[in-house]
This record gives C-alpha cells, sequence and structure tokens, in this order.
C-alpha cells in the first residue's frame, strides 16, 4: 500500500500533469522573471507564465483560485483516515462541532484585485520599509537565527512527510527551506528571484537548477512559479499587516460566509503546492493530477491548524482562515469540514499514499515540532547538537549575508526597532504574541 517499492523509472518520472501555459525551461522563467522592475511585474509575469496571457484573472484563475470539482472515485491506494468525517465529533479539534455535511467549496470573493492592490503599496515604498525585518518575533537576535530555524523546521517538516528519505536530494530540502524563510523574515520577491537573497548560499537560480539536474523539467516550472506566488503572497500580507494590522487583506478575504477563500489563500501563502511536488517526487508517484496536489496541500496546511486548535496554539495565530464577522463556531466547523471532505476524496479517488500522507501530516507534525511549541512558550527552544549538525551538513556554514545581517539589525536597533509587526499565516504561527499582548484574552 505504499509507494516505497516504486520502480526507477516512475521516481524520475514528472509528477504535474497539468500542462501550464510556459512551455521552456524553468532556468528561462527565472530569467526572465528576475528580470521584473516591480513586484507588480513578477505577480503579473508569473501569472501569464501560469495560465497564459488569455487568463481573465476571475475566480476562475488557477493561479490565485481553485475552482475545484469532486474527483471520480478511483482505486483507493491506502485506506481511509480512521479521523474522519464519521469520528470528528468525538474530538475537541476546532471546535469540537465536527463535520457538516455539504461544506461549500466555491470562491466568494475574487483575490486578483486585493493582490495587486498591496502589490501597488509595496511598489511604492511600502515594501522598502519592511525589507528583512523579523515576522518569526522569537525573539532572534540575527537574521542568520532566523534563517537557521527556519531551517531546521524544513529538516522536521520533510521528515514527517518523507520519513528516512527526507535528505536523499538536499536540493529538495533547499526549495522546502526558501518558502519556509520567506515566512519567517520578510524577503522581497524580487531579491528572491533575482539571487540577491540566498539562504546558505543557495538562491532561486541554484536551487531550481540542481531540480532540474535531478530531471524535474515541467515540474520545476509549476515549483517555481507556486514559489514564486508564495514569496507574493508573504510579502502582501506583510505589507498590509505593518500598515493597517491585518485589517485589509485578510479582514476582506474572510469577509465571507464560506471559507473557501481563505482555505484557498493559506495553501498557497505556505506553498504547499509546491511542496506537494516535492513530496510526490521523493515518493516517486508517478503523474499525479492537479487536484490531488491542490487537494492534499491544502489538507496539509488544515490538519495543521486543527492539530494547533487541539493544542492551543491556533489561537495565537494573527490571521486565522476561520476569523471574520460572521460566527467563529460555524466558521471553524466549515473549515474542518473541507479538511475531511478532501482527505475522503483522497483516498476514494486513488491519490498516491505519499499524498494523502501529506494531507494528513499536520496532525503529526505540530505536536512533534519546536516551531509551534515555541509559538507556546514565546521564546525559542535551542538547537540540540545533533540537529545543528545536520544542519550543517545539509545547508552549510552561514545562514545568510552580511547585507542581510546588515538590514535586519537596523530595523531592530533602529527608530522602529522592537515594534511587533505581527504575523503571517503560512506553515508557521508567526508573531502571535502581539496578539495575545494586544488582545482579547480569547
Ligand atoms: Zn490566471
Amino acid at each position: 500500500m505504499t509507494q516505497l517499492s516504486q520502480p526507477a523509472q516512475l521516481r524520475e518520472a514528472e509528477v504535474c500533469i497539468a500542462q501550464l501555459h510556459y512551455r521552456a525551461s524553468a532556468g528561462e522563467a527565472l530569467a526572465e522573471l528576475a528580470g521584473c522592475a516591480t513586484t507588480t511585474e513578477l505577480l503579473v509575469t508569473a501569472h501569464r507564465m501560469w495560465c497564459g496571457p488569455g487568463c481573465r484573472s476571475t475566480e476562475d484563475c488557477t493561479f490565485l483560485h481553485y475552482p475545484r470539482t469532486v474527483p471520480l472515485p478511483g482505486l483507493p491506494q491506502v485506506h481511509r483516515s480512521r479521523y474522519n468525517k464519521d469520528t470528528a465529533e468525538l474530538y475537541g479539534l476546532m471546535g469540537g462541532a465536527g463535520y457538516a455535511v455539504g461544506t461549500a467549496q466555491r470562491h466568494e470573493t475574487d483575490l486578483w484585485p486585493l493582490l495587486l492592490e498591496a502589490m501597488g503599496r509595496a511598489d511604492a515604498g511600502a515594501g522598502a520599509a519592511i525589507d528583512y525585518t523579523d515576522w518569526a518575533r522569537k525573539g532572534d537576535r540575527s537574521a542568520a537565527e532566523v534563517a537557521a530555524y527556519a531551517c531546521r523546521d524544513t529538516l522536521q517538516w520533510a521528515a514527517v512527510w518523507l520519513g528516512e528519505e527526507y535528505a536523499r536530494v538536499p536540493a529538495y530540502l533547499h526549495y522546502v527551506a526558501l518558502s519556509t524563510v520567506v515566512d519567517d523574515l520578510c524577503v522581497p520577491p524580487l531579491d528572491l528571484v533575482s539571487g540577491r537573497f540566498r539562504l546558505y548560499g543557495h538562491s532561486v537560480g541554484s536551487v531550481i537548477a540542481a531540480l532540474e539536474g535531478e530531471g524535474w523539467r515541467h515540474d520545476a516550472v509549476h515549483a517555481l512559479l507556486s514559489l514564486v506566488r508564495e514569496s507574493v503572497y508573504q510579502y502582501a500580507e506583510k505589507v498590509d499587516h505593518a500598515a493597517a494590522g491585518g485589517a485589509g487583506l485578510h479582514a476582506r478575504l474572510n469577509d465571507s460566509a464560506g471559507v473557501w477563500d481563505a482555505c484557498v489563500y493559506r495553501m498557497h501563502s505556505a506553498n504547499n503546492y509546491g511542496c506537494g511536488v516535492v513530496v510526490a517526487r521523493v515518493c516517486g508517484t508517478g503523474p499525479v493530477t492537479f487536484g490531488w496536489l491542490m487537494d492534499s496541500g491544502m489538507a496539509d496546511a488544515i490538519s495543521m491548524d486543527l492539530a494547533k486548535s487541539a493544542l492551543d496554539v491556533y489561537r495565537l495565530d494573527a490571521h486565522q482562515p476561520t476569523a471574520g464577522p460572521r460566527p467563529a463556531g460555524l466558521r471553524q466547523q466549515a473549515y474542518h469540514s473541507v479538511y475531511l471532505d478532501l482527505i475522503d476524496d483522497l483516498v476514494r479517488s486513488g491519490a498516491p499514499e505519499g499524498l494523502v500522507h501529506y494531507g494528513r501530516a499536520g496532525l503529526l507534525y505540530v505536536q512533534m515540532m519546536e516551531r509551534y511549541h515555541e509559538r507556546r512558550l514565546d521564546h525559542r527552544v535551542p538547537l540540540r547538537p545533533p540537529m545543528a549538525a545536520r544542519l550543517r551538513e545539509l545547508f552549510g556554514e552561514e545562514p545568510v549575508e552580511a547585507s542581510v545581517g546588515n538590514r535586519f539589525r537596523a530595523h531592530r536597533d533602529g527608530a522602529g526597532g522592537g515594534r511587533p509587526l505581527g504575523g503571517p499565516t503560512g506553515l508557521g504561527t508567526s508573531a502571535a504574541r502581539v496578539f495575545v499582548a494586544a488582545g482579547a484574552g480569547s
């Protein structure tokens, strides 16, 4: 029932059967993206590569949105989850209301105007004001510390997703680490694509080249554009939060009766799609549908929040997908129910074991990773010596360049130093401390 015995040719097969508009190599795509002069142009260019010039940028656009249809039944590759829509009500996750039949899976808000508005503000100077600021907000003294802890988290996620194969290809870890660090450190998307930002010396360019060297071909274009999308989302919500305390983007995103807008945003702001491609490649799934990658990625993000709710960490999140003007209990039950529908559909439609496991993994990794306990404790748990050694072995010695360290320090020690910036969504639980202090004591 597992993929561990897959033949070598399947391990090397491309996994993304959905063809993007862009047909040249990921390296050529990156060269074009790196030439963009503004973050808005970067977003527009990445979108054109994904959808093509004919996309009307509406709720049908699959770069920002997910117009989902329930997949046809297939041959199940794994057993149904024991934690499922028939058992969920026995537990207190996400408010404890269990499963609601018929939870809507359709968009109510078009994200395009919200994102373009945020990028306009970023390009007008709001971005530069917060570049390389600390959004982990766990008391790190340097950008190097933020980056090193992000890479610790990367190893732990990868091991939960992949078991002993987690480090088989270090470039895969470097890709996931770039996805993680843009959550914790405000990395300008243009610095990411141009290679001005490097993590342990690895740029997006060197990582993409390594993926292509592993035979990723068109999968590398998916991975690249998904990472660019995440970096733009992260930048948008940091700009928005620094200006409006998150009252703009997330409030408008969550001002709908359903939770689908928030579910899809949550996933793309953490690059669960790109990380799902990594999981599929390591597991040797062979070709998988766009729907399986989306459903498992979204389930991974929601299962993380379900576990966080059980550990009393979710309430510390700055941007909860279940927040909003509508009754919280209904939104929580809807959010929970989307997970229960997705995970059943993955199994029933015959998704490979690796992706079904990825969808369930938040229920495991939240309790196992220091990242989440640090949020509750409000301080770092120091790196254990074996972990520090693994980081040196798999990543290197110097987490960030001196220029990034200097920018970080200037913000920290400057006029705005120590000012709580609040936190983004994403795989992490960044910066919620602010809201506890401010807050509602809820
Ligand atoms: Zn589109």
